[in-house]
């Protein structure tokens, strides 16, 4: 496993919960309340910090300490890039040591409410076939703090409310399973950025080990499964991780999920034209999860593409979701936006405007 570098000594404020910044004070000769931590941890991350800090000041002492004993450094924008069609932003940002990782905002159905999708790696190592960040390979982990930090960078320049964020960017998020968790901790915080635990929601190809202590642990975060295919062969073929995570310890650890949340469980399905939308796919898929209550998200993946897939005709989509009846799943066309700015790879900002992601 590649380890999110360290870029200094000092730990990072974004990657704090108050109980740290209380152990973390405590470490430096400084006690404070709980109330005191908490009223920090809103004045660092809330985007009403500023404001807050003008009515009740955070003690001069206290950020002293912190400035000369924690990293607060932010992640410089490189680009932004809007995409006129769907009014998606893309954000190329720098992390101190010179990593770059992208984040885009999404727009929501819910006029003025935004979602950003998040990535959690510098490159992905799972070499999905039909995703560019999977031809990088992987330099590394993406630090929670960096992950709280786009999200913050991204807030701070939207002119409405950011209701939700999805890790669905660059990087197989439960490769990354610890930082994504903490960053996701700090979103939701009710003093940190605010966001429903249901609003955030993490994505992954399938590591059945990962979803099973995800399951386990309880979160309120929602966990999307990218299936992609039922059909053994063919999933391995597209997601080589299905080489490693047989489909049946796959589907086991997908019930272990059901069985931990009261909903759906929603899986993704890339279509791609002439690949996996045969009447064999709806088949095997029914054989794989015959007792999981499923919701199915059909994205298309991009036209235009180096890799020679193609978006599915509307009559083979149309085939597949009339075939996908028999399931009695709901069925959900997510948008993959971004397109004109490259702001959409295999999984890269797909998002049904308004679902998902609205808190
Ligand atoms: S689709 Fe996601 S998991 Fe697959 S290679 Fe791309 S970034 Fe990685």
């Amino acid at each position: 496993m590649i380890q999110s570098r360290s870029v200094t000594a000092l730990p990072h404020l974004f990657g704090m919960l108050p109980d740290d910044l209380k152990a973390h004070l405590a470490a430096h000769g400084v006690q404070v309340r709980d109330d005191e931590a908490r009223r920090l941890l809103a004045h660092v991350l809330g985007p009403e910090g500023a404001e807050q800090a003008r009515r009740r000041p955070v003690g001069r002492r206290l950020l002293a300490v912190l400035a000369a004993t924690t990293d607060q450094r932010r992640l410089e924008v490189v680009e932004r890039a809007t995409d006129p069609a769907d009014g998606f932003v893309k954000y190329l940002l720098r992390s101190p040591d010179g990593a770059l990782s992208e984040a885009v905002r999404i727009p929501l159905h819910r006029p003025g409410c935004y979602s950003v999708c998040l990535s959690s790696q510098v490159g992905c190592a799972m070499r999905c076939a039909f995703c560019a960040t999977g031809r990088l390979g992987l330099s590394r982990n993406l630090a929670a703090w960096e992950m709280v930090a786009a999200f913050v960078t991204v807030r701070d320049e939207t002119p409405g409310r950011v209701t939700g964020a999805v890790f669905q960017g660059q990087g197989e998020p439960l490769q990354n399973y610890d930082e994504v968790i903490r960053a996701a901790r700090v979103l939701s915080h009710p003093c940190g950025c605010k966001i429903s635990a249901s609003a955030i929601t993490i994505s992954t190809v399938g590591l059945a080990p990962q979803i099973r202590r995800f399951a386990q642990e309880g979160h309120r975060y929602r966990l999307i499964i990218s299936l992609t295919s039922a059909v053994p062969e063919r999933r391995a073929a597209l997601l080589p991780v299905a080489g490693r995570v047989p489909l049946s310890e796959l589907a086991d650890a997908i019930r272990a999920y059901a069985r931990s949340t009261s909903g759906r469980v929603t899986v993704a399905w890339v279509l791609m034209g002439g690949v996996n939308h045969g009447a064999d796919e709806v088949e095997a898929l029914r054989a794989l999860l015959p007792d999981v209550r499923l919701r199915i998200n059909l994205i298309d993946v991009n036209d235009a593409r180096p890799d020679g897939f193609r978006r599915a005709t509307a009559l083979e989509r149309q085939l597949f979701m009339e075939r996908l009846q028999v399931l009695s799943a709901p069925i959900v066309r997510r948008y993959s936006g971004g397109a004109a700015r490259h702001a959409a790879c295999g999984m890269l900002a797909a998002v049904r405007c308004g679902e998902a992601s609205e808190g």
